[in-house]
């Protein structure tokens, strides 16, 4: 049985599945050279929940939680199956790590989940269960998960987060960005903040952000595109060192950055 490291993917704006930027053809190759897992465990940051929750459906539908985008974004599909013991199975590890989680039924992918993975696993044979972020919670919780679920990766499941490493929609207005905006420096001192904690381990400094990250508020106004990161590092493990497997701007304002964790 193959151990995946835990993965943590900015998917950027819907429209990477149609546009091909760098960050697309990272994610359309970072599939194979992966491999296939058993199944997908995704933390998705377009899933904000109170409480920790599983998706728990055979056969999950399609969430378009977008406007403003092209229409043949409103007909992509992405017909993975759930993994409705996944959850299960996924929640148990949750609820023993004191973290009290629920499965849900009738709750699709959203496009935090299957844009990354239509370009991932364009097949969508490989089973997929969503959990949700908190955002009133914090990231030390989201790390807390990630390290509850971390024993999946010895069972053949790549645990992955989806969100963004940089997220300021409202500075993307301001700023009337393209997709060829440069990177302003509050953007890219965010971004060498967080692959220097990240390269040399440091949990603790991703988990206590608000506190060590410069310009944290102004990359985030609100948290559920960071959580995803502190999820995917603590899946990998005690001790977990990331490691950049891919670093791309789009629109100024999102870093596309990837990492892996093990
Ligand atoms: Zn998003």
């Amino acid at each position: 049985m193959t151990t995946f490291p835990s993965l943590f993917v900015s998917h950027g704006s819907p429209m990477i599945v149609l546009q091909h930027t760098p960050a697309h053809d990272f994610l359309a190759g970072f599939g194979k050279e992966l491999g296939k897992p058993k199944a997908i465990l995704v933390a998705s940051a377009h899933f904000e929940t109170r409480a920790p929750m599983l998706t728990a459906d055979a056969q999950p539908a399609m969430i378009y939680d977008f406007g403003g985008v092209p229409r043949p974004l409103f007909e992509v599909q992405y017909p993975a199956p759930g993994d409705p013991a996944l959850a299960q199975r996924a929640a148990q590890l949750l609820g023993e790590a004191g973290l009290a989680a629920q499965t849900v039924a009738n709750r699709g992918f959203d496009h935090g989940t299957w844009t990354p993975l239509k370009l991932m696993y364009p097949d969508a044979d490989v089973p997929v269960v969503q959990l949700s972020v908190q955002p009133a919670l914090s990231a030390a919780h989201h790390m807390a998960m990630g390290r509850a679920l971390a024993p999946l990766r010895e069972e053949g499941v790549l645990v992955m987060g989806s969100g963004s490493m940089t997220h300021n929609l409202h500075e993307y207005m301001r700023m009337r960005a393209t997709i060829d905006t440069p990177a302003p420096d509050w953007v890219k001192q965010f971004g060498a903040w967080a692959h220097e904690a990240i390269e040399s381990g440091s949990q603790q400094d991703i988990a206590n952000w608000l506190e060590c990250a410069p310009f944290a508020r102004e990359n985030h106004p609100s948290p559920e595109h960071y959580l995803p990161l502190p999820f995917a590092f603590g899946a990998g493990g005690k001790g977990a060192k990331g490691k950049r497997v891919h670093t791309s701007n789009e629109y100024g304002v999102l870093m596309m950055d990837a990492y892996v964790f093990d």
